[in-house]
């Protein structure tokens, strides 16, 4: 088939390359979504803590207020205290103080425990804020690079897609052909040169006619095994090479 070796082998490095920046944009963008997914997770977490926090605090106001209502309704029995008159009436309020006096002594121990609760988690939750903030600078950092890599990597392809566009121009149809169907079918790499009688791609022996054929006309033909375009090493260059 009339085509230059050197002219297949310079579009097979321009397609190659190409692949490879394709899969390499294709990895920024993975990493890039994984990178979003993470920092999500982290405010995620982060914001979980804050609302644990603030229910807490919530709950000690509360507490605090219920705490308040108990020591004025004591105070207020005590005031009762100092004025009735029967002893029926006296045990009645005593019992009823009683009561009351373990309702606050309740109050109190479970107050104690939420204030030492939330001393805990409030640490807690600023060294995980801190920790957060320093991962959340390093994914952004990571990011920011990612994308201009992956800018980058778009400008290359729009240049490897032109070259490669016009080296196929240079192609017969035939070998066009034949090239992009390698290409697409991944049969790489797509070119093969002849070493010792054999196809380097499939390293299948070949016809020797075959071989004697690339030896003396040049140009490319395809392997009968693998498909793939083969050339002999000795082709000597076209004119004006
Ligand atoms: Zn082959």
């Amino acid at each position: 088939m009339d085509a230059h070796p050197n002219l297949l082998l310079e579009l097979q490095g321009v397609s190659l390359e190409l692949r490879r920046q394709r899969e390499q944009r294709a990895a920024y963008a993975r990493r890039l979504t994984e990178i979003a997914r993470t920092r999500q997770a982290l405010l995620r977490e982060l914001s979980q803590g804050e609302t644990e926090l603030n229910r807490l605090a919530t709950a000690i106001r509360n507490g605090e207020r219920e705490l308040t209502a108990l020591e004025e309704k004591l105070a207020h029995l005590r005031d009762r205290s100092a004025v009735v008159r029967t002893p029926k009436e006296a045990q009645a309020l005593e019992h009823e103080m009683e009561l009351l006096g373990q309702k606050k002594a309740d109050a109190e121990t479970q107050l104690l425990n939420q204030m030492e609760e939330q001393e805990k988690l409030e640490k807690k939750i600023a060294d995980y804020r801190k920790e957060t903030q320093a991962k959340i600078v390093a994914l952004d950092a990571e990011s920011q690079r990612l994308a201009q890599l992956s800018r980058e990597a778009d400008e290359l392809i729009s240049t490897l897609q032109s070259d490669e566009q016009r080296l196929l121009s240079m192609l017969s149809e035939e070998v066009r052909a034949i090239y992009t169907r390698l290409l697409e079918k991944q049969v790489i790499p797509m070119v093969a040169v002849v070493r010792e009688a054999s196809c380097s791609g499939c390293l299948t022996t070949l016809p020797s006619a075959l071989v004697t054929d690339l030896l003396t006309k040049g140009g490319v033909e395809f392997c009968p095994s693998c498909k793939r375009l083969i050339y002999h090493s000795a082709t000597p260059p076209p004119k004006g090479d």
